[in-house]
């Protein structure tokens, strides 16, 4: 069973008002587990609207409209559901008795506007709204159900709660169907990398999965669908088991775990410290690892240099190798952090200098340089990377890049460095 959502409005073409709506009853629908394919958003107007849920009818089972149903004349669903649906308008006598006593009960004298919401196309089911006066219903036809519903969000979210929802669980026939995901986050490689290697599981119905992007990390995301969380449990670790074969260490944590927060216990389990030293990254990198560590500080040392001669501070014997090849160079990079980790006495030195032109970026004029070194007992690791620049998302990709080097280092041991 697949459902489509028709939301009717002038004022939503117009962008005056936003589609709060079509977002709500999205997110029910997937709340009992009901497929929804198509969002379409209509004016005011009764041709377009009924051939609208013509097209709706043919190929979705149930079509959810809201909006439209109020005493204006402008208000033309009622119409155009009614010619969708191939039927006559008529006068439902017990709505106009429900609408008529809305209105004694707050002193109000009924306009003869307000008779015509107590219409509805022949054969439907009126839905009773008893938080304002515009009444919807259900239409089922050979091709598909048509739900109406009021605009106003506030009644709209009180008749899909209460009698939609039930109403199309009973239609589902499967009882209660729960929808549960599990979201697998990896770094260190890109989207469509990640991609190419769990392409062919992406195509899976039960559970799916997708992928969201951000810089320098990617997000994978099981959703299963299941009579019960076991079962949704049990599809989630298949589907888990099948793309950590594939993927490896490249997936760092699970759910809401922040790269940082993973690498900061990694460092706080072996009993170790890092000290760290950046440059385009202005401090982010430090910030990140202190404010996961509040508990058990590993951060010995962060430094932030934007001159050559400030490396000349925290390193100055390596003074001659910053004007030899400057201060931007793996060579730099590397002595730093080997120096760093031997001056204060840290077990890591992490030392990352990118680049600082004002329009050097990811997607800018030049694309710029870092170099990420990391020092540990062990020796000294050095990589570049073909980004530099200061702003926000180079910040955001470099410092997770340089946290994803201490993180792949300290997996290869469980023990000292
Ligand atoms: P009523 O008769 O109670 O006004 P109605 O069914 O005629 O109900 P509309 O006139 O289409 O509803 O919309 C009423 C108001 O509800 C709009 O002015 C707008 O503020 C809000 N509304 C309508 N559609 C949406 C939507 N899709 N998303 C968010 N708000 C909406």
């Amino acid at each position: 069973m697949q459902a489509e959502i028709v939301t009717i409005g002038t004022e939503l073409l117009l962008g005056k008002i936003v589609d709060t709506n079509a977002a709500y009853i999205a997110r029910q629908l997937a709340t009992i587990g009901l497929d929804l394919y198509y969002k379409t958003t209509v004016g005011d107007n009764e041709g377009r609207i009924t051939s609208v849920l013509q097209q709706a009818l043919a190929r979705s089972d149930v079509v959810i409209t809201s909006g439209g149903l109020g005493p204006t004349v402008d208000d033309v669903t009622r119409q155009a559901v009614a010619k969708a649906a191939g039927r006559e308008l008529v006068l439902d006598e017990k709505l106009l008795a429900q609408i008529e006593a809305r209105f004694a009960k707050h002193g109000f004298t009924m306009s003869e506007n307000n008779r015509r919401q107590a219409y509805i196309p022949q054969g439907a089911t009126p839905i009773e709204n008893p938080v304002g006066t515009a009444p919807a219903f259900i239409v089922e036809t050979e091709q598909g159900l048509i739900i109406s519903l009021p605009g106003v969000p506030r009644e709209l979210k009180h008749l899909m709660e209460t009698r939609v929802i039930p109403f199309l669980r009973d239609k589902l026939h499967t009882g209660q169907v729960i929808i549960k995901s599990k979201t697998l986050r990896t770094c260190g490689i890109g989207e469509s990398t990640v991609d190419s290697r769990i392409g062919d599981l992406m195509h899976s119905s039960n559970p799916t999965v997708g992928l969201a992007a951000h810089p320098g990390q990617t997000d994978i995301r099981i959703t299963a669908k299941a009579e019960n969380e076991a079962q949704a449990d049990r599809l989630i670790a298949e589907m888990e088991e099948k793309l950590r074969e594939r993927l490896g260490d490249v997936i760092y944590g699970v759910e809401e775990q922040k790269l940082e927060d993973v690498v900061a216990a990694m460092i706080a389990e072996r009993d170790l410290s890092i000290a760290v030293v950046e440059t385009n990254t202005q401090g982010l990198i430090a910030r990140r690892l202190e404010s996961a560590s509040r508990d058990r500080p590993i951060l010995r040392a962060g430094y932030v240099v934007s001159r050559p001669e400030d490396v000349a501070k925290i390193a100055g014997p390596l003074q001659p190798i910053v004007e030899r090849h400057g201060l931007i160079s793996a060579q730099v990079a590397t002595a730093t952090a080997e120096h760093l980790r031997e001056t204060t006495e840290a077990d890591m030195g992490l030392a990352v200098f990118g680049s600082m032109g004002e329009r050097q970026g990811l997607f800018a004029e030049s694309t710029g340089e870092t170099y990420i070194a990391l020092s540990t007992a062990k020796g000294t690791t050095q990589r570049a990377y073909k980004y530099g620049g200061t702003g926000e998302l180079v910040q955001s990709w470099v410092s997770n890049a340089a946290l994803d080097t201490v993180r792949r280092s300290l997996l290869k041991t469980r023990g000292g460095t």
